[in-house]
């Protein structure tokens, strides 16, 4: 689908502020004659270029702009004008999934298996249409108002948070090919599944230290414990093991993950763990109507 190139501010009632991140803001809005209610991730030509950014841009938001999967978040249009390159975003209501993990501590066997089983078909979705070099910490994953995960911010933004992995040191989920710096392909996602998976049941990735280079230690020498709470079923422990391989090539595939009796047994098909009645409950603050999906107009 191309991009209807008409679009622009005036077509949207722009409501809450949602958040910033390196390159611009992001506001909630509602598409003025549908009532759609979007994200918009206004992003600062001059940040671009400050950042030397520019020449990426177009072709990486062509390809999230090509992907639409259930659980990655929607790219559903974009426009520009003299200042600002402005993303219309399929909108989040549940925010990001960090955030939600920290206030739980840590998620149920049923949450965990769900997440996985859906980043492992969205994985395989990107995968087949070869869109790769993705970075599922989550951070970058974020929750729409049925408790859906999504993948956001891969491709361009995945640059971004590259450079902040050495910044400010978020080395967990880096994967031991790409610390010892060999060649890397698609199983780099499976290795980091398995970081996630754990974090999800344990509440912390499997291989934090004080220090940096003990974490890369840690990671090369896939130094796995299973500390003895929470308690986990050794299903879960059985898929972690069998993701967290140092040899890339003797990690399970995202299709033998999603046959894992451990996911069959726990995921929820449908991809949520909220009740419709929660649903139903939920606000979404700074808007008077409810929430439409974008996808059908755009
Ligand atoms: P980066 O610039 O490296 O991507 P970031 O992820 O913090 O950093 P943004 O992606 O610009 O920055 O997002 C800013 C804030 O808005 C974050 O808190 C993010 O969770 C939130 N956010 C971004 N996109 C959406 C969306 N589609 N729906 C709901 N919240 C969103
Ligand atoms: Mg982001």
């Amino acid at each position: 689908m191309a991009a209807r190139q008409e679009w622009s501010m005036s077509d949207f009632e722009i409501g809450r502020y949602i958040g910033e991140g390196k390159f611009g803001k992001v506001y909630l809005a509602r598409e003025k004659q549908s009532g759609y209610v979007v994200a918009l991730k206004v992003i600062y030509k001059a940040k671009l270029e400050k950042y030397r950014f520019h020449s990426h841009l177009r072709r990486e938001i062509e390809i999230q702009h090509s992907l639409n999967h259930p659980n990655v978040l929607r790219l559903f249009t974009w426009f520009h004008d003299e200042e600002r390159v402005v993303l219309v975003l399929e909108y989040a209501a549940r925010g990001e999934l960090y955030k939600v993990l920290r206030a739980a501590g840590c998620f149920t066997e049923r949450t965990a298996a769900t997440y996985v089983a859906s980043l492992a078909g969205a994985l395989a979705y990107c995968h087949k249409k070869q869109v790769i070099h993705r970075d599922i910490k989550p951070e970058n994953l974020l929750l729409d108002i049925e408790g859906r995960i999504k993948i956001a911010d891969f491709g361009w933004a995945a640059r971004s948070n590259a450079k902040r992995h050495t910044l400010c040191g978020t080395i967990d989920y880096l994967a031991p090919e790409m610390i010892e710096k060999k060649a890397h392909d698609y199983a780099v996602d499976n290795w980091t599944l398995g970081i996630l998976c754990y974090e999800f049941l344990y509440g912390s990735p499997p291989f934090e230290a004080d220090e940096q280079d003990d974490t890369l230690r840690r990671i090369v020498r896939v130094d796995l414990t299973f500390p003895s709470t929470p308690c986990v079923s050794s299903e879960a422990k059985d898929l972690i093991s069998k993701l967290l391989v140092k040899d890339s090539s003797k990690r399970l595939s995202l299709e033998d993950i999603m046959k894992h009796p451990w996911i069959k047994k726990n995921a929820e098909p449908s991809g949520s763990c909220i009740k419709q009645r929660e649903v139903k409950k939920t606000k979404i603050p700074g808007l008077k109507s409810e929430q439409k999906d974008g996808s059908i107009l755009f």
